[in-house]
């Protein structure tokens, strides 16, 4: 259809299609092997799927509260003080969402006005920077750099201003798996004493830690949790991205600035989903085991590589391995990426798009959230390159 002429608003001027769309349809078209795009390919348990059809069948099909049902607040708040410490209020300081994306748009609605700078670490998950724009903030960029994307906190303290409104941290870190460790909170704990302002953690990947090390939420880091909010995903955590629902706590300050963004953004959330989810969340064992379990896959998926040209970069949490292609190409990644999904048939994510500069370390990111045959599959084309 014709449309009226428009001007797009600038921060929109550059932004394109998220390149988890592109390569997913790439791959369709292609008939390839799709290790692009974070998603399970493989079956939640029944028993959730049970609780689900009950709850619709009960009738429980109109609106949750704002928040989210207590049921699964309380479930929620009850798993955070167990693993991590603090026991949020279930009425004041926990708040479910429409996924992790929404939570973190919401969070950054929230706080951040035109002319704030919101410091990012890069490369940085690809939704974040958009939603800092829309709402006229300004994203500042610190370097994880290649290749063990360490943060570097002399140039951390270097970039925090008067204008700083806001740090985002995601550890484990989608793209690279790489963790932040107590030492690393500690400083960063020490950078933000005496101002003002808030952290946003994305932990979507809190139990997919590997090599027996543990994840740090910055809720039990004392200093850190009083200004921090933090965001899971029940997508990553019981293979359902599909569902679209996750959850926020943080103190009840911060929230309540939240909610009043949430209220407009959403309202509320899916309620037999949330019902259900509050009662398969009561076998803990459920998310524990993840760990043992995406460690086997990645374990596997690096054997198997071994027989390709990629060279492995290392990965201690998240489901993504990283691989160097240098003895296979010199293309660019994104360039590399799409001939491998086209001429290969495997789709990768070019690891350049989540840098702001372009940055190019030749390094592309495979998902191994898949069944064995799937990543079979994937590596006996692979392996042609040889
Ligand atoms: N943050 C990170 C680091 C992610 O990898 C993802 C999705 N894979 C999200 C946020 C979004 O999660 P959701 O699907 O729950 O919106
Ligand atoms: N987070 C997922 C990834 O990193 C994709 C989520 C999405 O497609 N928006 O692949």
């Amino acid at each position: 259809m014709e449309s009226i002429k428009f001007t797009p608003r600038p921060c929109f001027a550059q932004t394109g299609t998220t390149i988890f769309t592109v390569m997913s349809q790439m791959a369709v078209e292609c008939g390839a092997v799709n290790l692009s795009q974070g998603f399970p390919d493989f079956q939640a348990e029944p028993a959730l799927f049970d609780a689900l059809h009950r709850h619709l069948l009960a009738g429980r099909n109109q609106y949750a509260p704002m928040a989210g049902v207590p049921e699964l607040r309380q479930a929620i708040a009850d798993k955070v003080a167990a693993l991590y410490g603090p026991r949020f209020d279930v009425d004041r300081e926990v708040t479910v969402t429409a996924g992790a994306t929404q939570a973190l748009f919401t969070a950054i609605a929230a706080f951040v006005r035109p002319g704030d700078e919101v410091l990012v670490f890069e490369p940085v998950y690809d939704s974040y920077v958009p939603a800092i724009e829309t709402v006229g903030g300004k994203a500042v960029f610190a370097s994880l750099r290649y290749p063990d994307y360490r943060p570097d906190w002399a140039q951390v303290a270097q970039l925090i201003t008067a204008k700083t409104r806001m740090v985002i941290v995601n550890s484990p870190h989608n793209p690279t798996g790489s963790l932040l460790t107590a030492v690393d909170l500690d400083k960063l704990a020490e950078l933000l004493r005496g101002t003002d302002i808030v952290v946003l953690s994305d932990e979507v990947y809190e139990h997919i830690v590997f090599d027996g090390e543990s994840h740090r939420s910055l809720c039990a880091h004392p200093e850190l949790a009083r200004r921090t909010l933090v965001v899971s995903s029940f997508g990553k955590t019981y293979h359902i991205t599909g569902w679209k629902i996750a959850y926020v706590v943080g103190p009840d300050a911060l929230m309540a600035e939240f909610r009043k963004v949430h209220q407009f953004n959403v309202f509320t959330v899916h309620t037999p989903s949330q019902l259900a989810l509050a009662e398969y969340m009561q076998d803990a064992s459920r998310h524990l085991r993840l760990a043992t379990f995406y460690q086997q896959k990645r374990d596997f998926f690096r054997a198997i590589l071994a027989a390709t040209p990629f060279d492995l970069l290392p990965c201690r949490g998240t489901y993504f391995q990283l691989a160097r292609y240098d003895r296979i190409s010199d293309l660019p990644d994104r360039a590399f990426a799409e001939w491998l999904t086209r001429n290969v048939g495997v789709a990768v994510i070019p690891v350049s798009v989540f840098n702001h500069d372009g940055r190019d370390d030749k390094v592309v990111r495979f998902c191994f959230a898949k069944q064995e045959a799937t990543l079979l599959a994937a590596v006996a084309r692979l392996a042609q390159l040889t």
